[in-house]
């Protein structure tokens, strides 16, 4: 094994197995849990000479975006503490590390480690990357394994790498972004090695030169929501400025089903994790409630009801309730399957936008005036405060939708429905003084393009 990670200090997502900590998925259900093994991501890290320090908190089963449902607490962002002059440290505001990989975002942010795993799931990793002011990757679904990583919803769970800089999180994501026959899902070699291929002749940046003459990179119409705040835009308009002045070119582009994307993501994810978070009945697995004292449990649809209620916090139990609902007879055609077509949808429209085409397609065809990669914000706004899962009190309206946890998702969502690889890389600051990321996407298999051009952003 090569040991080329060596004294990286790196944390763990809790909801990533290790055998060295406990792995709670920040939940009541597993809060004595122990894995007899560590998940394949983990063994890769300390092969490679890396230092697992510990685990990082996360929202329960990595559902959320404020980090805020945990057993354990929330995690306040820490980018204002740690980069605070004496004067106002005494004065630093609690905001969200972003979620569901906060904890380990924060802890890249404090200084704590020099790179973290998380997962992402539907913009776990690029959220609280963009919040935190640090580098996140999720790489394209499939490349690197989930063996021992606790499922929330299979189809779109992949684990990411957050550092300081894109160097670091690529020299990570190179030591874990191989073929595990333990993992049904990962991207079989003949795919690698195809994709590879069908980059190379795309890829402006491949003799690693600094300069992006000829990179195509196409700004989406449809990430410019109305809740969008201003400043962010202006830090974007800032970095396509200095990415055309080496060489790139800028392309509008459309990606119609965006606007479905979110609602898609909420319901294909329930509908998942309903399934997934079956077997943690309090017979088979995870934390068994104790029967109300002069009542004697007769049944294991009790234990199992009692268990359940005692142990999940409320956010996971409306996810279970809202999936097992979508899976229904009756609703299964109007809301699952409805969901599944928006996911067809949107990555039809990504496909037809990138120049390089989908190895993953039997017979596919791509535009020759196509783009090589898409830039757009991380985030609709910088971290919100602590408390009220992003609803801090507001009398206006629309900021205070500008602020719900689901809708903080919705720049993240599409790339994740089309299992594509996207990086946010810290950009600027808003006028508030806190961190603005943005995100490079590229088509399946592309990472290493997607790091190069995040490379030249930050
Ligand atoms: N915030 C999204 C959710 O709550 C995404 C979570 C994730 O990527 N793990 O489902």
């Amino acid at each position: 094994m090569p040991s080329s990670l060596s004294q990286l200090r790196v944390a763990v997502k809790d909801n990533i197995c290790t055998s060295s900590f406990t792995t709670t998925c920040s939940s009541a259900m597993l809060s004595h849990y122990r894995s007899p093994f560590d998940a394949t991501v983990v063994r890769l890290l300390r092969g490679a000479g890396a230092h697992v320090i510990g685990k990082a908190n996360c929202d329960e089963f990595g559902m959320g975006s404020l980090n805020e449902h945990s057993v354990h607490g929330p995690v306040t962002n820490p980018f204002q503490a740690h980069n605070a002059t004496d004067t106002v440290r005494d004065n630093v505001e609690r905001r969200s590390a972003g979620g569901s990989s906060g904890g380990s975002a924060a802890s890249v942010a404090a200084g704590m480690c020099d790179a973290a795993l998380g997962t992402d799931t539907g913009g776990s990793v690029r959220l609280p990357a963009s919040y935190c002011g640090v580098v996140g990757l999720k790489p394209s679904y499939g490349l690197i394994s989930r063996w021992g990583v606790i499922s929330f919803a299979d189809s779109l769970d992949c684990v990411g790498v957050l550092g300081k800089s894109v160097d670091t999180v690529k020299q990570v994501f190179d030591i874990l972004s191989v073929h595990d026959p333990r993992d049904p899902t990962a991207a079989t070699h003949h795919l690698r090695e195809k994709a590879r291929i069908a980059s190379d002749p795309c890829c402006p940046t491949a003799d690693c030169s600094p300069s992006l003459q000829g990179l195509r990179i196409g700004v989406p119409q449809e990430y410019f929501p109305s809740e969008l705040e201003p400043s962010i835009v202006h830090i974007l308009r800032t970095v396509l400025r200095r990415l055309e002045a080496v060489g790139a070119s800028l392309i509008p582009v459309n990606i119609p089903a965006t606007q479905f994307a979110l609602s898609a993501y909420y319901v294909i994810a329930s509908a998942e994790a309903s399934s997934n978070l079956a077997r943690f009945d309090g017979v088979r697995y995870g934390f068994r409630a104790p029967a109300p004292s002069g009542v004697t449990p007769t049944k294991s649809s009790d234990v199992y009801a009692l268990s359940r209620s005692k142990s999940f916090g409320n956010e996971v139990q409306k996810r279970i309730l809202l999936g097992t609902y979508a899976l229904t007879a009756d609703a299964f055609d109007n809301y699952f399957l409805q969901a599944q077509r928006v996911r067809t949808h949107i990555k039809t429209d990504f496909n037809k936008v990138f120049r390089i085409p989908s190895v993953q397609l039997a017979s596919p065809s791509s535009p020759e005036a196509g783009v090589d990669v898409l830039l757009h914000p991380s985030a609709i706004r910088t971290a919100p405060p602590l408390g009220g899962s992003g609803h801090e009190a507001s009398t206006d309206d629309d900021s205070a939708l500008g602020s719900s946890e689901y809708l903080q998702d919705v720049m993240t969502v599409p790339a994740s429905l089309a299992g594509l690889p996207a990086l946010s890389v810290p950009a600027g600051l808003g006028t508030d003084g806190w961190p603005v990321g943005v995100s490079v996407v590229g088509q399946w298999g592309c990472d290493d393009l997607v790091l190069r051009v995040g490379e030249a952003i930050e």
